[in-house]
């Protein structure tokens, strides 16, 4: 049987500051070695201090993810001698001494297998490491210590894993829960990075470390799964090793091999005190937490009749779920989850997109007011759904100049009508028995009037006209 486990690396990227220090925690953008200062490049004598944000925000995504939280936590020093670590050890969290991460024990549900969490550990990101040159002898590395020191959460799950379609899965609803929580933005590059442990058929266990995307987490399992049946039914046996994944050539290859556990010889931080969360601190920060995504999904399903998949779309990403509950009644929730998911959601699909979008929760009232009392039909009002991301328009000021208000005036349609009926008798007789024949007139009226007729009031006036 196939076993696959999760190690995650998720940056705590909504927070100021970084984990010890008072740098800035969004080291993107900044001149190379500009975001930093003695503590996070670990110059004698500077000593860190504790980012209580942080705290909060690993610990809430601990209880979203259904861990328990410890009422005492501790910080250690992980030993390895490595140019992107200044300090030469990183500080993290370790259960050697009995549960003192952050969370523990948890458990979410993907794909209908529930996949355990083993621990969930607050630590500080390494700096950046950037080879250049094109060939090994003068290859040269450059060290970029912006983002040393930057909170990380890491999310270590059991082998509960059986495929890499379950992994995806799973990290999916990962990344819309850390966005939902406001902790972290995965969709930043290098925001998110995982290890995955896979074995199949009993056999040993391989590593693929510092895998930089979703993408190509999901590729990498893939691959190493098919690598170690094609060694096992040639009756080769699956070295236990630590592999790296090459996007380009798209395979997993040997690497060094890591050092266990031993050897990074754990030892309390003593420049940090034991943390004590108090259970009141606990109940208060998970009053704090926002809705989460399967509440909001029933509540959206149960209140305003909203159907299971359509309420699922919209619960799961913030940036809509957030826009319909700033624009929603509960007359008009129904039409604009309607207006987000069939057409909004097309229209801004990337993250620079939403970012670009001049789209807002009083565009999608208006829209989905006047979709309900006829002034705009819906064809005219993905239009200027269309203008109101680009342009950020008023609805009123795009109707006006796109001309794509509602045929009100029952008379000048009357007239159409009857125009259609002259010219289109062999269609006007078959009326009479077929209901196609009656759609193929309701056709035509739409395109005589740009389709700004209300298809039901032509239709009536139709059957009127004809006298059926
Ligand atoms: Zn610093």
């Amino acid at each position: 049987m196939t076993k696959i486990g999760l190690e995650i690396h998720c940056q705590l990227t909504k927070l100021n500051s970084k984990l010890f220090c008072p740098c800035k925690a969004d080291y993107r953008g900044f001149e190379i070695n500009e975001n930093i200062c003695p503590v996070c490049v670990g110059l004698p004598g500077s000593l860190p201090r504790l980012n209580r944000e942080a705290v909060k925000k690993a610990t809430m995504i601990a209880m979203a993810l259904n861990c328990s939280t410890p009422e005492k936590i501790a910080f250690f020093r992980k030993n390895y001698f490595y140019p992107d670590l200044p300090k030469n050890f990183q500080i993290t969290q370790s259960d050697i001494y009995g549960d003192t991460s952050v969370g523990g024990f948890g458990s979410v549900l993907a794909e209908d297998k529930a996949i355990r969490i083993t621990r969930i550990q607050l630590e500080e990101d390494p700096g950046r490491l950037v080879y250049e040159g094109n060939s090994p002898k003068n290859r040269i590395a450059l060290v970029d210590y912006n983002r040393a020191g930057t909170p990380l959460v890491e999310i270590v799950t059991e082998p509960d894993f059986e495929g890499p379609k379950q992994v995806r899965a799973f990290l999916n609803i990962l990344s819309d829960l850390l966005e939902n929580l406001g902790v972290s933005d995965p969709s930043l590059d290098g925001a998110m990075r995982a290890d995955a442990n896979v074995s199949i058929k009993g056999g040993k266990k391989v590593e693929i470390k510092n895998i930089g995307s979703f993408h190509d987490l999901e590729k990498a399992v893939h691959f190493e799964i098919i690598r170690q049946q094609s060694l096992h039914s040639r009756e080769i046996e699956v070295v236990q090793e630590t592999r790296h994944w090459d996007n380009k050539r798209k395979i997993t290859v040997s690497s060094r091999s890591k050092e266990g556990a031993l050897d990074y010889r754990y030892l309390l931080e003593g420049d940090i005190p034991w943390i004590t969360i108090e259970p009141e601190i606990h109940q208060k920060l998970k009053s704090e937490m926002p809705e989460s995504i399967g509440s909001k999904k029933e509540r959206y399903r149960s209140k305003y009749n909203i159907p299971m998949q359509v309420a699922g779309v919209l619960a799961s990403d913030k940036f809509y779920s957030d826009l319909f509950e700033a624009a929603h009644s509960d007359s008009t929730a129904k039409e604009i989850a309607n207006i987000i998911t069939t057409d909004l959601m097309g229209l801004v699909d990337t993250r620079e997109k939403k970012e670009s979008s001049q789209i807002t929760p009083g565009h999608l009232r208006d829209l989905a007011e006047s979709i309900q009392s006829n002034k705009i039909s819906r064809n005219s009002a993905k239009d200027a759904l269309y203008e109101m991301v680009r342009t950020g328009k008023e609805l009123s000021q795009i109707i006006s100049e796109l001309d794509l208000g509602n045929l009100s005036d029952t008379d000048k349609l009357i007239k159409i009508i009857q125009k259609v009926i002259s010219e289109e008798s062999q269609a006007v007789e078959q009326a009479r028995s077929s209901p196609q024949a009656l759609n193929f007139l309701v056709g035509k009226v739409m395109q005589k009037t740009k389709r700004k007729a209300d298809p039901k009031l032509t239709l009536d006036l139709l059957k009127k006209e004809i006298g059926i």
